[in-house]
């Protein structure tokens, strides 16, 4: 086993006690196994998801399960790790110390035929960093060298961890959706996700239409390729889109919000034709008028759920070809003395996307 000449020992890490309630702790450096890495953590993204499963609801609540995701409470979360090597397992040929990786946060079994597919996320025997395995709000993560994605010498440790949640899942919902250059598309809801899905849709060449109730985050969106943002807490928006579109709706329609209304807003603002995909999570049954909606309309509805390892990897690739900086993104970042802070600013809804990085 290879271990770089850093001070083991102990290491600080975030404990959520649930009710929006974080504290600092030391816990040992984990050790790893022969086929891991020790991952000194340069920078964990926040996602709405540890909001949902981790700091915003009470003990109880987390040991009963939410959205049928059940997760030890006292678990470290942060599902969005990068960082530099710093230690290697004996049985790990590909990676070496002082690599700088990207953690895929769900790791199924390797050998089941979802996972051979890479779509790890689906296997029976999956677990899930910073949800049942520990996360990257710590110093140091232990992987499985299988879950890492090397990163090109220009992306950043930031981008990286873009890139293992909120990035890739925006670019994932353009994928399923089989967006082409020269469509319209409504994107609802304008947080991480949703950006990051608008401004791979204006990559891709798509004319991007944005939804929030927030005029911040629609102001802020008009910088990542959305050419109108309607605020939905001031304006009719079917009546903006259809304006929009001259009348035809658009050709796809995501919504990220996971809220009914946010999900009635992309099927109703959806044309002829027009292909639909759910993506964002959230509570409670979504009411819609079927035929008018859907059936007359001869919509495609679909789900989307993450993404897969091949797409995370095709991503990377392609930011790096293209020279994509996702710095532009990025609103807040601070060191991890400062997580609970970053959490409550984070809770109330912050423009931008926030990370806990090494070096503040
Ligand atoms: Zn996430
Ligand atoms: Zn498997």
């Amino acid at each position: 086993m290879q271990l770089l000449n850093i001070e083991m020992g102990q290491m600080k890490a975030l404990h959520f006690l649930g009710e929006k309630k974080i504290e600092l702790i030391d816990l040992p450096t984990p050790e790893i196994r022969s086929d891991e890495v020790l991952i000194e953590i340069q920078a964990a993204g926040l996602c709405g998801s540890d909001l949902h499963l981790f700091y915003t609801p009470s003990r109880s609540e987390k040991e009963a399960g939410i959205f049928g995701l059940k997760f030890p409470p006292d678990n470290i979360p942060g599902h969005e790790p990068c960082g530099k090597i710093v230690e290697v397992g004996s049985n790990v040929k590909h990676l070496k110390i002082g690599d700088r990786v990207a953690v895929a946060h769900i790791s199924g079994c390797g050998n089941c035929s979802i996972c051979r597919k890479g779509w790890d996320m689906h296997c029976a025997q999956k677990r899930t960093y910073g949800g049942d395995i520990q996360g990257a709000f710590a110093e140091f993560m232990p992987a499985r060298a299988k879950d890492c994605v090397l990163l090109p010498e220009n992306i950043s440790y930031l981008d990286g961890a873009f890139y293992t949640c909120g990035a890739s899942t925006g670019y994932y919902s353009l994928k399923r959706a089989n967006l082409l250059g020269g469509e319209t598309i409504l994107c609802v809801g304008l947080g991480p996700v949703g950006l990051a899905g608008a401004f791979f849709a204006s990559m891709l060449g798509a004319k991007v239409i944005g939804v929030d109730l927030s005029q911040d985050r629609c102001d802020h969106s008009l910088k990542f390729g959305v050419e109108v943002a309607i605020n939905a807490s001031t304006e009719n928006v079917q009546e903006r889109i259809m304006e929009i579109t001259k009348g035809e709706g658009c050709n796809v329609a995501i919504d990220y919000t996971g809220a009914p209304a946010g999900r009635i807003t992309a099927i109703e603002a959806a044309g002829l034709w027009g292909r639909v995909v759910l993506i964002g999570f959230g509570k409670g049954y979504t009411n819609i008028e079927t035929e008018l909606h859907i059936i007359e309309k001869q919509l495609t509805v679909v789900g989307a759920w993450v993404f897969s390892f091949p797409e995370l990897q095709d991503l990377v690739a392609f930011s790096s070809n293209r020279g994509i900086d996702l710095s532009q993104f990025i609103s807040t970042k601070s060191t991890i003395e400062n997580g609970a802070k970053l959490f409550a600013d984070f809770d109330k809804g912050s423009t931008g996307k926030t990370f806990i990085t090494r070096r503040g």
